[in-house]
């Protein structure tokens, strides 16, 4: 069971360490200090990369039963107190508490599929013979560990995407090095605590609390290091990737995900996917909807529809049990946001609802008139901020949504299956969801970008995929 104490180390190794340096950890709806964590230097990071190499070596060496018993365990902790981990996102993060209750379900899926994952780790034979003269050789390959893992993660989901980079790691027998987001740690030490109290082995697992601009480099770096696994922004995943060195990356980025309306769709549908989409964790979601498209025939009657639904939507405490969406990560953030619509404003946008901010609370806002070369158009907004654009057809909806340098996923709302196909061939993203929005994901299937988006997929399987090598055998008979 957590302990206040424990809020306050870091976890390096197995142990539970304090500092005398410590950074605050704050609730961003009135900016309270809910605790301290260490603040970590670069020579902690040293010392905690030197404890994963050791950490490695038992990893790999852990039978897969214990590993699937570990992952197990650990989801069984997090069910247990289900409530607990909900509260902590709820306080260090943006998310109401009905939304954390939902992170925390996924980050208990997410380490059960890890242990089924585990048993799958397969190799297969080869058949030499498939060139003359290797008739008498027989083989296999098998896949190894690729030994330590860096792990960065971004403050929006602040216990899932720990969860998706953990529960792969340990699945394969890997090493892995935890450095969650500075605003948001706490979620990510309770989930080292899960692993602690499940009986993980000492060196296998560290989350080291700390201001990634500062302990980074060190990280991503070393020789050591093995794979870097990033969930964040374009601009840091940009840099991390040019300072790794000869290292596996997998960058899962952001975006300005667009939904697309034709004019066969069924518009209620497409208006409560929207709503959701767009304003689901304040719009601080890598997947949430930013840019909808709208044929020009059903483009008022979803416009009024949506706006009418958002004006409806409880902005508030986020633990009220009412409340539909609470602060964003911080008062400099929704500055930020208020300063790129009003931006778009100035250069001739047009405000449907919302744009105003109160500390960090700012209004679920809808624009229109925008220009696609506009910034708040070609860039993340990730704040609760939408724009409306009018199309006359699916080739100008697809021309305007691959204008832009990201591509995570998109969303198309049409009853016409060849649209639809049209629409798969066409749109540059990892992921298209058909009579949904963009902001759709089972922990379960390939989740990635192209472009500014990212590289790589994750989704349990596939971060194993990226977690391990292959090791061929051949035999001379
Ligand atoms: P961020 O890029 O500011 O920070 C992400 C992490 O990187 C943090 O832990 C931070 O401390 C660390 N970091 C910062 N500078 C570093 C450095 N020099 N070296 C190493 N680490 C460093 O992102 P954020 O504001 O926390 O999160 C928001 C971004 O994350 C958005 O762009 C969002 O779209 C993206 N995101 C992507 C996904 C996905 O799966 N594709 C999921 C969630 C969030």
């Amino acid at each position: 069971m957590m302990t206040t104490i424990k809020g306050k180390k870091m976890f390096i190794g197995g142990r539970w360490i304090e500092k005398l340096n410590t950074m605050d950890v704050c609730d961003p709806e009135d900016n309270s200090i809910i605790t301290t964590v260490p603040k970590a230097s670069k020579e902690d990071m040293l010392a905690t990369i030197k404890m994963a190499e050791e950490g490695a070596g038992i990893a790999a060496k852990m039978p897969v039963h214990e590993r699937i018993s570990i992952l197990n365990k650990a989801a069984d902790y997090v069910e247990k107190y289900h409530e607990l981990f909900a509260n902590t996102i709820a306080s260090e993060g943006s998310k109401t508490i009905k939304e954390a209750r939902g992170e925390v379900s996924r980050c208990i899926e997410t380490l059960r599929l890890s242990a089924e994952e585990a048993r799958r780790i397969n190799g297969e034979t080869i058949p030499f013979d498939q060139m003359p003269g290797h008739e008498n050789r027989i083989g296999y390959y098998y896949n190894f560990p690729i030994g330590i893992i860096a792990a960065i993660t971004p403050f929006n989901d602040p216990l899932n995407l720990v969860a998706h980079k953990i529960g792969p790691a340990i699945a394969s027998g890997n090493a892995i090095i935890v450095k969650p987001a500075s605003l948001t740690p706490l979620s990510a030490l309770l989930l080292a605590e899960a692993f602690d109290d499940a009986g993980l082995p000492e060196k296998v697992l560290s989350v080291i609390t700390g201001s990634g601009s500062e302990i980074g480099d060190t990280l991503v770096t070393h020789p050591s290091i093995r794979m870097v696994s990033f969930t964040g922004g374009l601009e840091t995943g940009e840099s991390i990737a040019k300072k790794a060195g000869l290292k596996k990356l997998s960058m899962e980025l952001g975006s300005n995900s667009p939904v697309i309306v034709l004019d066969d769709a069924d518009v209620d549908d497409a208006v409560n996917g929207s709503v959701s989409g767009a304003f689901g964790a304040v719009g601080q979601n890598c997947l949430g909807v930013q840019r909808i498209f709208i044929h020009d025939d059903v483009y008022v009657r979803f416009t009024d529809k949506f706006i009418q639904q958002i004006e409806q939507y409880k902005v508030g405490r986020k633990k009220d049990e009412q409340t539909d969406m609470g602060p964003l990560i911080s008062e400099q953030e929704a500055i930020r946001v208020e300063q790129w619509v009003q931006e778009a404003i100035d250069e001739g946008a047009e405000l449907l609802t919302g744009g105003h901010r109160d500390g960090a609370f700012y209004e679920p806002t809808v624009l229109t008139n925008v220009t696609p070369t506009a910034k708040i158009a070609r860039e993340e907004i990730f704040g609760p901020v939408v724009i409306l654009f009018r199309i006359c057809d699916l080739s100008d909806a697809i021309d305007q949504a691959n204008s832009v340098n990201y591509g995570l996923q998109a969303g198309i709302f049409t009853k016409d299956i060849h649209q639809a196909f049209e629409a798969i061939g066409s749109l540059e993203v990892g992921g298209l969801l058909i009579n949904d929005s963009s902001d759709y994901r089972i922990d379960g299937m390939p989740f990635g970008g192209v472009k500014g988006s990212g590289l790589g997929r994750e989704g349990v399987k596939f971060s194993i995929q990226d977690m391990v090598e292959p090791k061929v055998v051949q035999f001379k008979l």
